[in-house]
Formats: structure tokens, C-alpha cells, sequence
């Protein structure tokens, strides 16, 4: 059984609708995968149609930007009532910020001779979706500015970029226990990787793990030899499980589905773990 827990779709920063990306996930062999797109379900009723014409089962899900003390963390809930009202609260709070986060951030760039205008990133932007840095990206690749996302993301949207603006974001510990009321299960995906030069230390994820944390995402392409090994090791500690992921964005991002993958166990611990209000959809 092959099992992927983390993609993006276009109701976020991914490149391809909902029901293209489980079409992909079929194509790439899966038999599970969750979408999570960022701060928010809008793409879950389109994944969920897709699911018996695909054959591959859909884990709902969602990927939470937090923040604490300057630092970002990414929180992968999954199986969450989508109408639960802390939670809720907290991703459209964090969507309207990231629109005028997206607006500032596009200002410095004008300010500084950048080519683009803040009309040309939201033409980037799909209906109703979380806007985000990549769509600026997006409209610099539509000019012919750049040639891919990456290169943007090398200087001017990297997170210790002159241009960076940060958005609202609940905090980590918060965000988890948000989860757990709206009955999903929290993963926190990529934990090891850097963001301006800081990873966030074990001690916060020891208090996450204590505020009902279920796993850690050990296996993605952005963690190295030393990154794994130190999320296996906490995860031994803490009593996390481990999961795998792609966190696959279409063309936008270089990361294939199933390229890192979750083991059966673990999917059957995430399923006892949640209420049972938002099931895994199979075929
Ligand atoms: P934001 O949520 O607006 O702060 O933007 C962060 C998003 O940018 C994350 O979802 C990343 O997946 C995406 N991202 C980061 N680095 C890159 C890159 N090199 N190429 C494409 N997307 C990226
Ligand atoms: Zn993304
Ligand atoms: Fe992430
Ligand atoms: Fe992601």
C-alpha cells in the first residue's frame, strides 16, 4: 500500500485542481493520499468526487501556518470537522492576513524596481483560494521574469528576503489542540526544515507532543541524513509516530508524489486517532 499524506492543490500554492491531483495520484501508484492544502478545506468536496473515478482513498486534510517567536511552523491536521468553530476561526483569520501580507510584500518589491504589480500576483491567485508567496512567484514566471517558482524562492520570496512580510498565524501549541477539538489528528510536517537560518527546537515540539500531538513528519525531501535521524529519535522519546510525504505542488515545486511514503500502520493509528466526523473516503 502506498500512502501519501501531504499535497497542495490549487485551492492553495499547488498547480493543478483537486480532482488533477488525485488523477496524478493514481498515476503515480498511490492507494491513499491527503490533500492539505494551506489554511484551508475549500478543495475537499472536488478531491472527494474524484475518489471512486481514481481509485485512491482521500485522507482530508489541511496545513496550518503557525508562528511562535518568529519562527514558522507547519501543523498538518488531519480528518477535521470542517465546520468546527475554533479552527475555523483561526484559517480564515490567517487567509484574510495573508491577503494584505501578500499586497505589503508586493509593495517592496515595486519600491525596489521589481517588474510586478500587485494586479498581476492576485490574477495569480485561484478563486477562493489562500493566497501565498508562490503566487507572487507565479506572476514573475507569467511575465517572464523568472523561469520557475525556485528562483524567486532562492532571493526575493525566501523568508529572510529584505521583501519578506510576516502574516497571522496561531500559535503551534494553540493550533494543535484546535485540531484535536475539531477531532482531527496533528502531524507536524517538515519540522527540521529551516526557515531564516532556525529549526525549531525539540522543546517545542515536546510541548506540542504534550498538548496532543500524534506525529512528526520524518520523511520529506527536505530533511537530510541528520534532520531523519533526529526526528526519529524524538519521535521515540515523545511516543510520536512517524509519517512520509511528498508535499507535492504540482509544477510548482520539484517534490513527486509518493516520492516519501506512510506506512499502513501508521494510517491506522491516524484513523483511530480521529472522531470519525470527516472519514477517510475510499472507493
Ligand atoms: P507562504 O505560505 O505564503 O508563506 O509561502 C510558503 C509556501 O511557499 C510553502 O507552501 C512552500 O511550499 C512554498 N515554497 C517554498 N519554497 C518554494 C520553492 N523553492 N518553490 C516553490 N514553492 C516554494
Ligand atoms: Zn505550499
Ligand atoms: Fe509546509
Ligand atoms: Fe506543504
Amino acid at each position: 500500500m502506498r500512502i501519501d499524506l501531504h499535497t497542495h492543490s490549487r485551492a492553495s500554492d499547488g498547480t493543478q485542481p483537486p480532482a488533477e491531483v488525485m488523477r496524478s495520484a493514481r498515476e503515480a501508484g498511490l492507494d491513499v493520499v491527503a490533500l492539505t492544502d494551506h489554511d484551508t478545506t475549500l478543495g475537499w468536496a472536488e478531491a472527494t468526487d474524484a475518489v471512486t473515478r481514481e481509485g485512491v482513498a482521500l485522507v482530508r486534510g489541511i496545513e496550518i501556518s503557525c508562528e511562535r517567536g518568529g519562527t514558522s511552523i507547519h501543523l498538518l491536521g488531519y480528518l477535521t470537522d470542517p465546520e468546527a468553530p475554533g479552527l475555523t476561526g483561526e484559517i480564515t483569520k490567517a487567509r484574510e492576513a495573508r491577503v494584505s501580507r501578500l499586497e505589503r510584500m508586493v509593495a517592496l518589491m515595486v519600491a525596489d524596481g521589481i517588474p510586478i504589480t500587485y494586479a498581476e500576483v492576485l490574477a495569480q491567485v485561484p478563486e477562493g483560494a489562500t493566497p501565498g508567496r508562490p503566487h507572487i512567484a507565479d506572476a514573475l514566471v507569467h511575465k517572464g521574469v523568472i523561469a520557475h517558482r525556485d528562483e524567486a524562492f532562492a532571493d526575493w520570496l525566501s523568508n529572510d528576503s529584505r521583501f519578506y512580510v510576516g502574516h497571522y498565524a496561531p500559535d503551534p501549541v494553540r493550533a494543535v489542540e484546535l485540531v484535536v477539538e475539531a477531532g482531527g489528528v496533528a502531524v507536524h510536517a517538515h519540522p527540521f526544515v529551516r526557515t531564516a537560518g532556525r529549526t525549531v527546537p525539540d522543546s517545542l515540539i515536546e510541548e506540542m507532543a504534550a498538548a496532543g500531538l500524534g506525529g512528526v513528519e520524518v520523511y520529506h525531501r527536505d530533511h537530510d541524513e541528520e534532520a531523519r535521524a533526529r526526528g526519529l529519535a524524538l519521535a521515540a522519546r515523545t511516543g510520536l509516530f512517524v509519517t512520509g510525504s511528498s508535499d507535492y505542488h504540482g509544477t510548482g515545486k520539484r517534490n513527486v508524489l509518493g516520492e516519501n511514503t506512510t506506512t499502513p500502520e501508521v494510517l491506522a493509528q491516524i484513523e483511530d486517532r480521529a472522531s470519525g466526523v470527516t472519514p477517510v473516503v475510499r472507493p
